[in-house]
């Protein structure tokens, strides 16, 4: 089942926290929503869902037309990180629970429940553990019980409002490749929103990135990370630094130095550019360099991370160097930036 919004707004009070939103999840894509805190993703889950309502735009199921209608209706199950199991119900009747309210004619009968319950449970791994509360399991095991719940309802499209933020990251990690897993089995159309990049960037067929009630870019992971649109995707996924620099015929110049890197298609005037902390060779070489101080040298699991300060910049620079580079506090180092990116300087 695909899910198709068209031109979604949506305001609280006079606070717009969707701007003209269309996205399209197709049947059986596995869609992330990737943003900061406060750009809108729970927001538009909840349009998916039936939970609010839009001021502007339809939401399309298929062919159908949804937007009126409620969330009983829309059959899609959600998993939010704050709608917590029910303390007082065992692990089964939680599971059961949106089969139960059902009203008796759309409810299956009680050896049926049982049995899909049953089923539930062992897909989530937790088979034999009807009987406990879910105050005696994990905080893993409790949000596998909460998307055996929103899978028993047999819905056709997958929402989940972080449903892992409160994890530790081991299990996140965990949980996340089971969950795909799970999705590619039952044949859904998933929806998953988090503030969490790597999440997305593992999770998703295609992750969307919001920022401000807008979507900025939506693509392939590898696709958000090389070829970001704009330099909110560029800083916001994946680690960056920032250089202000005054384009001349094509060369970036900073702090009045021309730079080795050669801008192709650029326009005269003031930029900025971008690049990975990898994604420089160091040099001996001063012209076209830049230059800084180290500042701060951190052993990661293959490179070293240096930052440098350098004149003009408040923010130090990051820079992934081999293990074995021959850095120590307070040298001054030369490098140049190889993959720089461009993008106006709108910021
Ligand atoms: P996210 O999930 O990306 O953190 P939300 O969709 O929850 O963002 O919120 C987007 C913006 O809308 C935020 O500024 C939030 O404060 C505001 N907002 C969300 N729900 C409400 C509401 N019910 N009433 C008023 N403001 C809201
Ligand atoms: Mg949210």
């Amino acid at each position: 089942m695909s899910i198709i919004l068209k031109n979604i707004s949506k305001r609280f009070g006079t606070y717009a926290a969707l701007h003209d939103v269309s996205l399209e999840a197709r049947d059986g894509e596995f869609l992330a929503l990737l943003g900061p805190s406060g750009s809108g993703k729970t927001t538009l889950l909840r349009i998916i869902a039936g939970l609010e309502f839009p001021d502007e735009g339809r939401v399309f199921f298929g062919d159908e037309d949804v937007t009126d209608l409620k969330a009983a209706a829309r059959r899609v199950g959600f998993v939010f990180q704050q709608y917590a199991l029910f303390k007082h119900m065992t692990v089964a009747e939680n599971v059961a629970f949106g089969l139960n309210v059902r009203k008796r004619r759309d409810r299956p009968p009680t050896a049926e429940i049982k049995r899909r319950v049953e089923e539930l449970l062992d897909l989530v791994q937790l088979g034999g553990r009807g009987d406990r509360y879910p105050a005696q399991l994990s905080g893993g095991q409790r949000q596998r019980i909460a998307l055996a719940r929103a899978l028993a309802v047999e819905p056709r499209l997958l929402l989940l409002d972080e449903p892992f933020g409160a994890l530790d990251a081991k299990v996140r990690k965990e949980l996340r490749r089971w969950l795909r897993t799970l999705h590619d089995s039952m044949g859904v159309t998933s929806v998953f929103v988090t503030h969490d990049q790597d999440e997305a960037l593992e999770l998703a067929d295609r992750v969307v990135v919001m920022d401000y009630g807008r979507i900025e870019q939506v693509a392939r992971p590898r696709t958000i990370y090389d070829r970001p649109e704009n330099a909110f995707v560029y800083d916001f996924v994946g680690d960056s630094n920032r250089l202000p620099v005054e384009v001349v015929a094509e060369r970036g110049s900073f702090a009045g130095r021309p730079l080795a890197v050669v801008l192709d298609g650029a326009s005269d005037g003031p930029a900025n550019l971008w690049f990975r902390p990898h994604e420089v060779r160091l040099t001996e070489n001063p012209d076209g360099a830049l230059e800084g101080r180290v500042t701060l040298i951190l052993p990661r699991a293959g490179t070293l991370r240096v930052e440098a300060e350098v004149d003009g910049i408040d923010r130090p620079v990051e820079l992934d160097l081999p293990l074995d580079a021959p850095v120590k506090i307070g040298d001054v180092i030369r490098f140049v930036p190889t993959e720089p990116r461009m993008f106006p300087k709108a910021d």
